[in-house]
């Protein structure tokens, strides 16, 4: 495993807060599936999350895993993240940034953005407002140890 790049502490009150201001209560399963996303910078899938839920808390369901994730990306704790026409994503990084999405191995990788939304060189009419910037960026790892192919392809 290679570094894990940062991502700002939220403290189980801060998680509370924001799910009760959507009037949601935090539950141990809650709290158990926002501490696996941010255990690990990979963007799993819903699939994958449920799966790493699963190890420590065996008796959770796929449908709370799945509720779960909702309710924290409705909360603005969690983004969903849709590279390709593959599942959907999800990432715990908040900061603006754009994804980039390696062809080979499928991974997803957070790239920081030099300054925030608006000092993105783009031209946003006055009458929208910017809420969050969605760039993904295709392309290759350049070192093949840090890039797990997935399969010799067929092509
Ligand atoms: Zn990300
Ligand atoms: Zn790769």
């Amino acid at each position: 495993m290679s570094e894990h790049s940062k991502v700002p502490s939220v403290e189980a009150s801060e998680l509370a807060k924001k799910l009760s201001e959507s009037g949601l209560r935090l539950t141990s399963q809650r709290e158990h599936v926002f501490h696996v996303l941010r255990a690990q910078t990979d963007h799993p899938t819903a699939d994958e999350v449920y799966l790493r839920t699963k190890a420590e808390m065996p008796e959770i369901s796929m449908a709370t895993v799945y509720n779960t994730l909702d309710a924290l990306v409705r909360c603005g704790l969690v983004k969903q993240v849709n590279v390709d026409r593959a599942a959907t994503r999800f990432c715990c990084n908040m900061e603006d940034h754009c994804h980039f999405y390696c062809e080979e191995c499928g991974w997803v990788h957070d790239i920081e953005l030099s300054g925030g939304i608006r000092d993105f060189p783009i031209r946003m009419p006055r009458d929208l407002s910017a809420r969050q910037l969605d760039i993904s960026i295709r392309g290759a790892c350049r070192n093949p140890g840090d890039c797990n192919r997935k399969s010799a392809g067929s092509s």
